[in-house]
């Protein structure tokens, strides 16, 4: 990291930047061009570029992130304090589908090793995943699977991983309500994640709510298994608990015969399905980690795989950015129609507006929702927005998605599991230990300070773009790189290295009774 005073101004009409060097700069420090700190600016945080009157805009990415509560001299530093928070965009003059990006040339020849599924699409894991209809169950699972990890999974070295997919859904909920369908449709779907196999087995307790029936894909899915897919415990043939686990592990072994012939073959990139999330975002992640994942994001689409940006109140401030983005004016009132659906969510929950950013946030320099809004769908490149998902949807089409869901970690990944995901892009600035067993997870840092202090959880670092080491399509051609190893399972992240894993959190907007 450079010793001089350095700062960021990411579009030309900015009238603020961020400070890069580590610790932040003092006051009196006196930039290259001449800009002097009259106060002490944290790493992150804004600098005016020149005086602002109170109610002048606060200009950065180009666009309004609000406007200065009073006066600012020039070199005076801007926290969240000292801008307001301007309305989210209305939805009924935006531009639909009016400056889609025109389509780049493809990119060829780009190939992982991954685990080919019947219904053509691929795994980049070879997972045993055994899907619950109701959280009653949740503890005789772990036990099972515990026992399989321990007794059968050593005879059959191709599988990765036996996976317990476990949610607080299935009973004490408003079943029929309509909400109902996002959560009862993730579960679903995430049972026909590529990283499964189609090897899908369900384990239920017998009087639930959500029967398990419903959590089976088609008609005759297990028939190839011979036997029903389904183990409820409340069933007359099990005697107790120990009855229970064997009836489980029989199912699992069935399966895990099946799976244990699959092997790695050379696909294509197209067959990636790659969700991108942040978490735990600071004032660099628009500028380094989001940029430099943007730039990998249009690379993956040029080679022909879907690319799914979510987190809807993390772009809802951006979405007059988005929709002139749309293929066409359909994908643009698609994309509006999520947006508009959460408002009111949030609106019914008498959601705080200003409850994002969060603490952490704004200590990396993050003032309000629109300044993390801008830095977020840095993210999604620069690609046409071809198809829009509702939360937990399985994705269909090729190139970049917009996959709605809510910006919680953990729930984002899920939701993203369920559209299909095979592997998982996640930038961080504050740091988090995230992780999802279901995909692997790359880490991207936004400084290079977290990089080094998180050596052994963080698998890129895009600090480099800050001080100028590297620039942003570089550090975008080596996640684009270690995307392919990591899908061929021939990297490890460091998430799968110490088996640090999120649980499974379904999103349910319905009534819990
Ligand atoms: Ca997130």
């Amino acid at each position: 990291m450079t010793d001089k005073p350095l700062y960021i101004r990411v579009a030309d009409g900015d009238n603020v930047a961020i400070v890069v060097n580590p610790g932040g700069l003092p006051a009196g420090t006196r930039f290259p061009d001449g800009l002097v700190l009259r106060e002490h600016v944290p790493q992150g945080h804004k600098v005016a570029l020149e005086a602002l009157a109170e109610n002048a805009p606060v200009v950065r990415y180009g666009q309004i992130v609000g406007h200065a509560k009073r006066a600012v001299a020039r070199g005076g530093r801007i926290d969240e304090t000292m801008i307001t928070l301007p309305a989210a965009p209305g939805f009924d003059d935006l531009p639909l589908a009016t400056a889609p990006a025109a389509p780049q040339p493809p990119l060829e020849g780009y190939r992982f090793d991954g685990f080919r599924n019947p219904d053509g699409s691929v795994g980049t894991k070879n997972l045993l995943g055994i899907s619950t209809s109701v959280q009653c169950v949740a503890g005789v699972v772990d036990h099972a699977v515990k026992r399989i990890k321990d007794e059968l999974l050593p005879h059959f070295p191709n599988v990765d991983e036996v996976v317990a997919l476990n949610h607080a859904y299935g009973c004490g909920v408003a079943i029929d309500a309509p909400n109902a369908a996002i959560p009862i449709r993730t579960l679903q779907n995430l049972a026909l994640n590529p990283n499964l196999g189609g090897a899908v087995m369900v384990v239920a307790l017998g009087c639930e709510k959500l029967q398990p029936e419903r959590l089976l894909p088609a008609a005759g899915a297990a028939a190839a298994f011979d036997d029903s897919g389904i183990v409820r415990l409340q069933d007359d043939a099990n005697h107790g608990f120990a009855d229970m686990v064997a009836a489980i592990m029989a199912m699992a072994e069935k399966r895990l015969v099946e799976l244990n012939k699959r092997r790695r073959t050379s696909c294509p990139a197209a067959d990636l399905v790659v969700g991108l999330q942040c978490g735990g975002s600071d004032a660099f992640s628009g500028v380094t980690a989001n940029p430099a994942v943007g730039y990998a994001a249009d690379l993956l689409v040029r080679a022909g795989a879907t690319v799914m940006f979510s987190e809807v109140t993390e772009v809802r401030d951006a979405i007059h950015l988005l929709t002139p983005r749309a293929a066409n004016p359909d994908v643009a009132r698609a994309l509006i129609r999520e947006m508009d659906w959460y408002d009111r969510y949030l609106a019914a929950g008498d959601a705080d507006r200003s409850a994002n950013p969060s603490p952490g946030n704004k200590t990396g320099g993050l003032s309000n929702v629109v300044e993390k809004a801008l830095g977020s769908i840095a993210k999604s490149g620069t690609s046409p927005i071809v198809d829009v998902l509702s939360p937990g949807q399985k994705a269909t089409r090729k190139g970049l998605i917009y996959a709605a869901t809510p910006a919680s970690d953990f729930v984002c990944g899920t939701l993203q599991l369920a559209s299909g995901m095979n592997l998982e892009v996640f930038t961080t600035g504050r740091g988090t230990p995230y992780g999802l067993a279901m995909a692997p997870v790359i880490k991207v840092a936004t400084r290079t300070a977290l990089a080094e202090r998180w050596h052994d959880l963080m698998d890129l670092d895009a600090g480099r773009i800050a001080t100028g080491a590297a620039t942003i399509e570089e550090v975008g051609w080596e996640l684009f790189h270690l995307i392919l190893e990591v899908a061929s399972g021939r990297k490890k992240t460091w998430s799968d290295t110490w088996g640090l894993y999120n649980a499974l959190t379904l999103f349910n907007p319905a009534p819990v009774t």
